[in-house]
């Protein structure tokens, strides 16, 4: 089986979470899964080794295969968090949601100028929180080198509003 099948295969799908219409892509199941996981984190390092300085996990599925991803290259990590949940001083970027607005944040010392970060989360949907990440670090003059998904739901077209921050948008299973 390739990775592709087994993440397809682990993958729990669940109905009308967390609202009526949509089908919610469970990746617990993988986690419980440590020899899947750990060849999640192989292949993800084998695709950015050399090519990027640092990776931010977006709050907070981002932060599971994030961090040791991280950890695997020797790399820094860096935490994106919702609005008022980190303890020191950050930065923010406000950005539009289907009704309202959110804000995300990250510490004001983690990305340096020109430093080449992967933003990386379980998921992409309709692409606007990975786009308000990489707004977020391009504040800070960091360089987005790419972006890295375990899931894509390709029919929501989240690619396409990525690509003018790079051209570098990996994802293991398309739905
Ligand atoms: P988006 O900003 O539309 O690309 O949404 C991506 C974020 O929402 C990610 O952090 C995902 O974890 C979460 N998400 C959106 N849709 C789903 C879904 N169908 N199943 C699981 N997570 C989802």
């Amino acid at each position: 089986m390739t990775l592709e099948q087994k993440i397809d295969k682990a993958i729990r799908n669940v109905p009308d979470f967390p609202k009526p219409g949509i089908q919610f892509k469970d990746i617990t199941p993988i986690l419980e899964n440590h020899s899947l996981s750990k060849e999640i984190i192989e292949s993800f390092a084998k695709q950015w080794e050399g090519k990027i300085d640092a990776v931010a996990g977006v709050e907070s599925r981002g932060f599971l295969f994030g961090f040791p991803l991280a950890l695997a290259l020797d790399i820094p990590f860096i935490l994106i968090r919702k609005k008022g949940k980190l303890p020191y001083k950050t930065v923010s970027y406000k950005y539009d949601l289907e009704y309202g607005s959110a804000e995300i944040e990250m510490h004001v010392d983690t990305v340096s100028t020109g430093m080449r970060v992967l933003v990386h989360d379980d998921l992409l949907a309709t692409g606007g929180t990975a786009e308000a990440a990489a707004e977020l670090i391009r504040k800070e003059d960091g360089f987005i080198a790419g972006f890295s998904f375990l899931v894509e739901l390709g029919f929501l077209n989240g690619k396409e509003r990525l690509e003018k921050y790079s051209n570098e948008i990996e994802c293991l299973v398309n739905y």
